[in-house]
């Protein structure tokens, strides 16, 4: 009797056991299998409000929501914070962390052979897809579409976004291909008539041929691209600096060809269709991107300051009132067609912006004219373009040329990025240069803090807070609290070799813009979303660099631990239902 129910006792423990390790095999299932990345270029947090970004502010609600989300690292530019999204790791990590960088390892010299007479200076946004792969294989890390590609076998992972430089660096080494706006426009004399002047076909990443027929073969995705097609930006300050051509970032009125994030919604609606097992799909609507360089975006842009007219499509076309809702609209026609595919409940949405932005509406430092944007933002010569060397007619702005026409470290400067931060590569590079050049960036007009590389490359060490300009309260209370992480987060040896933080609302690119330590140029929302999610208002900074190790805990994915180096980012663990 005992026996028997000992045995009862047993079965039932048995039993039990079995229902425990099944429970327990279902509770590790992937919650999503696949992941949607959505990137609201230049996106204030405030922006959802703001502009009334329904799709936005839902997912914000029923989501797990950072409210206090910063990029979290240096440069604040979007060819380095893609990259950092889709790696988990920190620009000093990743093989690039600026718009510019050494190449002191020498990793681009078999494909630039000519590289040593431009001081090995590579300006990133005009490199190719192989030199972005070649970048990251030398650091040796391992990408998302990697890990997607391991875990889903044969399934698609693909990058859309209208610029190339974003795509290709978000796509190289890791994603099936990538779709952008070409940039060569053709003359196609039917396109041309139909299109109302010259346009610009779609291309691909890693080159034309990995684009999908259907998307190559379909003239929709082939958009007007005629200069004159500025929407009055080319000749009204301050848009003019950075003007729009054509309907690149723009939906426009051409029914059937609209381009701008339009076109992006439409190219990656079409890879859902076509690819019913994508497992990653990384997104960027660069719209909201171009409106803010153009007219400052949030509050800068506003009817009084450029009286443009809200009710004219015309005059609206380039504005965020009009950019802002319109690439809101565009992430609903995404979440629009997952449901219509029953995907909706296993793709884990994640929205986020890869920088925000500051307005020049205290000081702009740079040259307020026709299409200066490239001269204001480089100086000096690359081993991709030459252009950027002070040329007889752009001639660099009188505030940088404090720095670059200094007697004391004269013909010392190799290049120099400057947006909403300064970044100096110099020729010489013993200490005594760096501090040195350091000590003259102390007095170029709106620096506020200034810091110079580490001899061993990989830190910056603060020269002086005791600047020309002087901090605000709020300046200083932010440049305390983050600041040196910030500066660190791209000190490698490629990295430039003395720094200069800016003051808020002040710039030299162009009107709106990034890529410094600001506190509105470092907020951003971030969001991830899927009804298996327990929404909640998470109190803590979050960083771009979090979101792959974020999202692969989500969906059970195990980063490699022979993969070296790790991921930087942190993983968060999102709560279940
Ligand atoms: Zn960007």
């Amino acid at each position: 009797m005992r026996l028997a129910r000992t045995g009862v006792v047993f079965t039932l423990v048995v039993c039990l056991v079995l229902l425990a390790v099944a429970a327990a095999a279902f509770a590790v299932d992937p919650p999503a299998k696949r992941v949607l990345v959505v990137v609201m270029d230049q996106m204030h947090p405030e922006y959802a409000q703001q502009y009334n970004m329904t799709n936005v502010l839902w997912l914000e609600k029923h989501g797990a929501n950072f409210p206090k989300a910063i990029v979290g690292d240096m440069a604040s530019e979007t060819v380095v914070s893609h990259n950092v999204m889709v790696s988990g790791m920190l620009p000093k990590h990743q093989g690039w962390s600026d718009e510019a960088f050494r190449d002191t390892a020498g990793v681009l010299s078999s494909a630039y052979p000519d590289h040593a007479t431009y001081n090995d200076i590579y300006v990133t946004g005009d490199l190719g897809y192989s030199d972005f792969a070649s970048l990251i294989t030398a650091a040796g890390y391992k990408k998302l579409g990697t890990y997607l590609h391991q875990t889903y076998p044969g399934s698609v992972v693909a990058c859309v976004g209208e610029k190339s430089y974003q795509v290709r660096s978000m796509t190289a080494d890791s994603a099936d291909f990538g779709v952008f706006l070409g940039s060569g426009t053709t003359a196609d004399p039917n396109l041309v008539a139909l299109l109302g002047g010259k346009y610009r076909p779609p291309a691909g990443a890693p080159n034309n041929a990995a684009l999908p027929a259907y998307i190559s073969g379909d003239t929709r995705f082939d958009v007007n691209s005629d200069p004159s097609n500025d929407y009055g930006t080319l000749t009204t300050s301050p848009a003019w600096i950075y003007p729009e051509d054509g309907d690149r970032m723009v939906p426009g009125y051409i029914e059937g060809h609209l381009g701008g994030d339009n076109w992006v919604a439409d190219a990656t609606i079409k890879i859902m269709q076509n690819e019913p097992d994508w497992s990653g799909l990384f997104v960027n609507f660069g719209a909201i991107d171009k409106s803010g360089h153009m007219w400052g975006g949030g509050e800068a842009d506003t009817l009084k300051r450029y009286n443009w007219d809200p009710n004219s499509w015309l005059d609206s076309m380039t504005h965020e009132t009009f950019i802002a809702k319109n690439a809101d609209t565009q992430l609903g026609r995404l979440i629009g067609t997952l449901k219509a595919l029953n995907e909706f409940d296993n793709t884990l949405i994640v929205v986020c912006a890869d920088h925000g932005s500051t307005a020049a509406t205290k000081h702009f430092y740079g040259m307020d004219k026709q299409n200066a944007g490239d001269f204001n933002w480089y100086w000096g010569n690359s081993a991709t373009d030459e252009d950027y060397y002070n040329t007889p007619v752009d001639k660099p702005s009188p505030a940088i040329q404090t720095l670059l026409g200094n007697s004391s470290i004269g013909g010392n400067i190799a290049f120099s990025y400057q947006s909403t931060g300064i970044e100096t590569w110099l020729m010489s590079c013993t200490l005594a240069d760096k501090q040195a050049a350091a000590k003259v960036m102390r007095s170029v007009p709106g620096v506020i803090a200034t810091y110079y590389k580490s001899e061993d490359g990989n830190s910056y060490i603060l020269d002086s807070t005791k600047t020309k300009t002087k901090m605000t309260k709020a300046e200083k209370s932010w440049r305390k609290s983050h600041a040196q992480t910030l500066v660190n987060t791209m000190a490698w040896p490629g990295s430039a070799d003395v720094v200069g933080l800016l003051a808020d609302n002040t710039t030299y690119g162009a009107f709106g813009d990034h890529g410094g330590a600001q506190k509105d140029v470092q907020r951003i929302p971030l969001v991830f979303c899927n009804p298996g999610l327990k929404a909640v208002q998470r109190r803590h900074e979050a960083h771009i660099v979090d979101i792959m190790p974020t999202v692969m805990k989500w969906m059970g994915i195990s980063a490699d631990p022979a993969s070296a180096p790790q991921m930087d980012g942190h993983a968060y663990t999102l709560a279940t239902k």
